[in-house]
């Protein structure tokens, strides 16, 4: 029989991997199952929340999540860094992704948080219980390890009877925003810091969202993971465009002239935390020129 390689999926359960069976004069009959994946305490859906059919938009760059909430997986090979972790229910998502792909929770070398707000640590501190490294701007620190991180920002909270505004607070509450844990040590980076992970993630603090709100630069793709700095959408009232906004409301105008620290990112593709992405050469500084601050 002439040496080769081919690939085998064995079974139906989601745990297990497809397997590289080489035979030569001898078959190898051996199964591989990947380790199991963790059943966080999550529900299986969500009716406030509706699923992002996982979308591979740029080469090694998967987009998780809900149609309100995004989060990112980037792979490096079986690698993989994860740019936010959305709501703790947000899991079901992930799970099913690192399933299909034949991963497991240790594939994933680290999580980067754009920044501490809620609907972005998610299941963070879950996998760094797994020992995956969570990594953060030093100035959300404070917030982003205190109990009171899950509470519901002000500019939500003092406008829940927006219908929009309350359909948010729900998939969040049900996909347990009020128990998921406070991250306990994430390693902290700066302004400019080049992050050792996959994706070597290069990022740029951009002031007025909240103290440590960051963009992260991707330089093989030249896309920008914006965060909340610059979205496409607004998850608490629903505009749609380029907008801003800040947790405080007085801090509205820092958001938007924040944006002057992606100057330097003008032709990237842009790859926000909420809103559909932007795939095209300079999405960034059309943004950046469209950008107007989302009043609620
Ligand atoms: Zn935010």
């Amino acid at each position: 029989m002439a040496r080769g390689a081919v690939l085998v999926r064995i079974g139906n359960h989601p745990d297990s991997v497809a397997v590289d069976f080489r035979f030569g004069s001898s078959s190898v009959t051996s199964i591989m199952e990947a380790e199991p994946l963790p059943h966080l305490p999550v529900r299986p859906s969500n009716h406030f929340a509706t699923a992002r059919t996982p979308q591979p938009i740029l080469a090694g760059i998967t987009l998780l999540g809900s149609q309100r909430v995004n989060f990112f997986a980037l792979s490096e090979g079986r690698s993989v860094t994860l740019i936010d972790c959305g709501f703790r229910g947000h899991w079901r998502y992930l799970r099913a992704w690192l399933a299909e792909t034949g991963r497991s929770v240790s594939d994933i070398e680290a999580i980067v948080l754009t920044h501490g707000h809620a609907d972005h640590i998610g299941f963070a501190q879950d996998l760094a219980a797994l020992g995956v490294p969570v990594y953060l701007h030093q100035a959300d620190h404070a917030f982003a390890t205190h109990p009171n991180v899950v509470r519901p920002p002000a500019r939500l909270w003092r406008r829940l009877w927006r219908p929009r505004a309350l359909s948010l607070f729900a998939e969040a509450v049900l996909d347990g925003v009020l128990t998921q844990p406070p991250l306990v040590a994430p390693r902290l980076f700066g302004d400019g810091d080049v992050l050792d992970v996959p994706g070597q993630l290069r990022v740029v603090q951009v002031p007025g969202h909240n103290a440590g709100s960051c963009a992260l630069y991707h330089p093989s793709s030249g896309a920008l993971f914006s965060g909340d700095a610059l979205m496409t959408l607004d998850p608490m009232f629903g505009t749609k465009g380029a907008v801003v906004f800040a947790e405080d409301d007085r801090n509205d105008a820092e958001a938007l002239a924040g944006l002057t620290a992606l100057a330097q990112h003008r032709d990237a593709l842009l790859l926000p935390a909420h809103g559909e992405p932007w795939l095209e050469l300079g999405s960034v500084g059309r943004a950046i020129d469209q950008a107007v601050i989302s009043t609620p």
